[in-house]
């Protein structure tokens, strides 16, 4: 099967397959019927855990290939900018040739619906989800969880997580005042490649802020997987956020 040209791909809003030195290569205005064009199919939607109020926490899987990435579309539920960037994935990874062939994606849309209803960083019991896993700096304080993983959303999405094993994990956040790339454990080349296609900045774990109990912590440096934590500027219209990292996005996805 012929191979597209992956940053052909990314540079343009439906990829066409071709690289421009081909001479089946077609201008994006001649190509009527980009893949993104097309309708979008049904995703398949699996329950992987309940919210302290009983909503559900889901997953959506695409492709099946060797390399595994999994993308958090929220975890403070009053950090909505990638809403737009969680809605679009799907649909424009499925538009990239060999995309399905290559990784197997797989989507948690929300990890904290209960904060995202009530406009909340933390989850109905007023914890705050990134500080409540069971990473060697853990901190058993009421607003942290009186240990690791008391909340289930933490819960669902530590057992996720084990359960996968995947190779890249991408969660989505805003920062107020400032965007920037973030990470933990070996995720330095993703986070230098997503910093040079963004322009965000990228900046290392515990300089901006101590992060005990985060996802970070454990995934990144008890767990040893690559974790980028990506902090959209708070208040960006989602649609901008998504567009300015669309891209970057799909490369750390897409390449290993
Ligand atoms: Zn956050």
């Amino acid at each position: 099967m012929r191979r597209a040209c992956l940053l052909c791909c990314l540079l343009t809003t439906g990829c066409i397959g071709f690289h421009p030195k081909d001479p089946k290569w077609r201008q994006p205005a001649e190509a009527s019927t980009t893949p993104a064009a097309k309708p979008r199919p049904e995703l398949a939607w699996r329950e992987v855990g309940r919210s302290v109020r009983g909503r559900s926490l889901r997953t959506t899987t695409l492709g099946h290939g060797p390399r595994r990435v999994l993308w958090v579309g929220g975890i403070h539920g009053d950090e909505t900018e990638g809403m737009v960037a969680t809605a679009s994935l799907p649909f424009e990874f499925l538009a990239i040739p060999d995309a399905e062939a290559r990784v197997t994606l797989t989507i948690l849309d929300d990890a904290n619906p209960d904060g995202r209803d009530q406009k909340t960083r933390g989850n109905a019991n007023g914890v705050d989800l990134n500080r409540n896993f069971p990473a060697p700096n853990f901190k058993p304080i009421r607003s942290f969880g009186i240990r690791p993983l008391s909340q289930p959303e933490a819960q669902a999405l530590h057992d996720l997580i084990l359960a996968l094993r995947p190779h890249l994990i991408i969660v989505a956040h805003s920062w107020r005042g400032d965007h920037f790339i973030n990470y933990d454990g070996p995720a330095e080349e993703p986070a230098a490649r997503f910093a040079r296609l963004s322009g965000y900045p990228l900046r290392a774990s515990d300089s901006f802020a101590p992060t005990p109990g985060s996802l970070g912590s454990w995934v990144g440096n008890t767990l040893r997987i690559p974790i980028l934590t990506l902090e959209y500027l708070r208040g960006r219209q989602p649609d901008e956020a998504w567009a300015e990292t669309r891209t970057a996005i799909l490369s750390v996805i897409l390449e290993g």
